[in-house]
């Protein structure tokens, strides 16, 4: 029996496609399901978002918000941008967990 070596995570029930072993950096952006749908959010944004909206959006804490985005951060999966005192994340479509391992957005 051959072991994969890539992909190593069961994808979560809650993304409903994209391949079915997700590697560790793809589950670590999409294993909880709440930074899933911070994910899915942030996909349905062009414009972006910013931590007070999203807040709002997911009924979730600043504080929780805000280490989600940093984990998705880690992996490259959101970028954020600094807009005088603001500060605007946007989905990197072009991540690896997105091209890659076609984790669904939206
Ligand atoms: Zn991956």
């Amino acid at each position: 029996m051959q072991q994969k070596t890539v992909g190593t995570h069961k994808r979560p029930k809650w993304v409903k496609s994209g391949e079915e072993e997700l590697c560790p950096e793809c589950f670590k952006a999409v294993g909880d399901k709440n930074r899933y749908k911070l994910i899915c959010l942030l996909g349905s944004s062009t414009e972006g978002m910013n931590v007070g909206a999203m807040t709002k959006k997911l009924k979730l804490t600043q504080p929780t918000v805000t280490h989600h985005l940093n984990i998705l951060r880690e992996v490259n999966a959101v970028n954020r941008e600094e807009r005088g005192r603001e500060r605007i994340y946007r989905l990197n479509r072009s991540a690896h967990c997105f091209e890659d391992c076609q984790i669904p957005y939206n």
